[in-house]
């Protein structure tokens, strides 16, 4: 039987650890936070004291970390969980983090006989919970097919995007497009209405038109006009704005590094970069709050 270490049991991980015991696994897993813990336990995780002991014996262990600098903390260290895998195990870092990073993780692996897939998801919350995650991976497609067994016990969908970090490259520019809907959704409001379109007209005609997009149905900025939104909901997270922000960090550090100058990704990173500073726990889509919507008029309906 597979056994499998995770380490990161967040808001993401923990739902994805649960569902990899549901399908029967055992699962060894670690937190730094002791809630994430407890929570784990109740999903019936056999929870560590450490990382290095929650990848000590394991078939394969997973990551599912905030940034780049915790997956280094966590793995990239001496005598740490990497150093107790038998030679042939599979590491996945699901974390959404910057590609050199991701790069070095699979050179570390190729230095130990260890195999690498960096394998960031999309789905958030909800495709963690209910298992129907989307995983864009970078690896050796027959590494991909040694462990398909538990993305399909995680998710619903792999896209294999290429070699190292090609995973990491995909999740930030797909990113990057959603961020990018988003602040152009907020400015279409605020232009609207200041003009005389209620957000309702302009709502009923983006959803018909060619400007509707899956930003406007999933994380529509107004409330008041897709059930369920956060805008609805005061803006109480389902996606931080302080991932997307990092999110479109990593995006542009890419474009850097791609030479592509970066025109409309760094307008939306400046706009999420602004709403974190202060707001970075609020759900992204409050980003309508920097182009011009004031947060009381957001509860009460019109700009
Ligand atoms: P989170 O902050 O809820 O969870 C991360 C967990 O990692 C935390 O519980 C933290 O304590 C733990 N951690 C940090 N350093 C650690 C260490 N050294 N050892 C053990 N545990 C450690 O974050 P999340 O929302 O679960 O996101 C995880 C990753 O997935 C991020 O890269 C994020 O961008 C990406 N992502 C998130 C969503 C979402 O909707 N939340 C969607 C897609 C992708």
């Amino acid at each position: 039987m597979t056994v499998i270490g995770f380490i990161g049991l967040g808001t993401m991980g923990g739902p994805m650890a649960a569902n990899l015991v549901k399908a029967g696994y055992e699962v060894k897993g670690f937190d730094l936070v002791p809630a994430a813990c407890y929570r784990a336990v109740e999903d019936g995780i056999k929870v560590t004291s450490s990382a290095v002991e929650a990848a000590d014996g394991v078939d394969v262990l997973i990551t599912m970390l905030p940034k780049g600098d915790h997956v280094r903390q966590a793995l990239l260290v001496d005598n740490g969980p990497l150093s107790v895998l038998a030679p042939g195990a599979v590491v996945i870092d699901s974390s959404s983090i910057d590609v050199p990073t991701s790069r070095d993780l699979h050179e570390r692996g190729v230095e130990l006989g260890i195999d690498v897939l960096d394998a960031p998801v999309s789905g958030g919350l909800a495709g963690a919970q209910a298992g129907t995650l989307t995983f864009m991976i970078g690896g050796a497609s027959e590494i991909v097919e040694k462990v398909r067994p538990l993305f399909q016990a995680m998710g619903s969908r792999t896209v294999l995007t290429g070699g190292p970090g090609s995973g990491q490259v995909a999740k930030a520019v797909n990113q990057m497009v959603f961020g990018s809907s988003l602040v152009a959704l907020s400015e279409a409001f605020v232009i609207a209405e200041r003009l005389g379109v209620s957000p309702q007209n302009l709502f009923d005609v983006l959803s018909t038109s060619s400007g509707d997009c899956w930003a406007l149905h999933n994380f529509c900025p107004l409330p008041g006009l897709v059930e369920g939104s956060a805008a609805d909901n005061n803006y109480a997270p389902k996606f931080a704005a302080a991932l997307l922000s990092k999110d479109l960090g990593l995006a542009a550090t890419a474009a850097d590094s791609a030479g592509v100058e970066l025109v409309v990704g760094r307008g939306a990173k400046d706009k999420l970069d602004e709403l974190s500073i202060n707001d970075g726990h609020l759900d992204a889509s409050a980003v309508i709050t920097k182009v011009g919507l004031k947060l009381a008029a957001a509860a009460s309906g019109p700009i």
